[in-house]
């Protein structure tokens, strides 16, 4: 696509730091280098973000994760690592060609901190929740 930042850095038009790829996935040193290792894996196929792909495509993306995250651990001898998908820009996202964020960990001092905040559970309202998103699954 266009215009693009990742379909540029696909088609070898902008310079990136590669470390996989095949005919539908590639994966390259992300610019940020927020810690150590991290990594972007994208699909080849343009798509704006996981919400938008295919279960084919998704599946092609998905599946190189497991080797390419083991491969960033064991070459940085990270302790863990934060897979992460931001979709949309409430959630973060900055590029809108979808990628997979593989952010090797070290330490607690690592400046990384993601944090959730719980609320006490209204089981009813639960399940009723889980209902009505159910029925959306198609
Ligand atoms: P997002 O915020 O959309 O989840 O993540 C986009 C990521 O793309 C950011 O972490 C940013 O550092 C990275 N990025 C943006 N432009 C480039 C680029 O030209 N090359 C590389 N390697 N990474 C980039
Ligand atoms: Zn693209």
């Amino acid at each position: 696509m266009e215009n693009c930042i990742f379909c540029q850095i696909i088609a070898g038009e902008i310079p990136s730091s590669k470390i996989y790829e095949d005919d539908q996935v590639l994966a390259f040193l992300d610019i940020s280098q927020t810690t150590k290792g991290h990594t972007l894996v994208v699909p080849k196929t343009h798509a704006r973000n996981t919400l938008e792909m295919t279960e084919e495509a998704a599946s092609q993306l998905f599946s190189r994760i497991p080797k390419i995250a083991r491969a960033v651990q064991s070459a940085t001898q990270a302790k863990g690592m934060n897979i992460i998908a931001n979709n949309e820009e409430i959630a973060g996202q900055t590029v809108f060609h979808t990628h997979i964020h593989l952010v090797p960990r070290f330490d607690e001092n690592d400046g990384i901190a993601i944090h959730y905040t719980t609320h006490e559970p209204d089981f009813t309202a639960l399940a009723e929740l889980a209902k009505t998103i159910s029925k959306e699954v198609i």
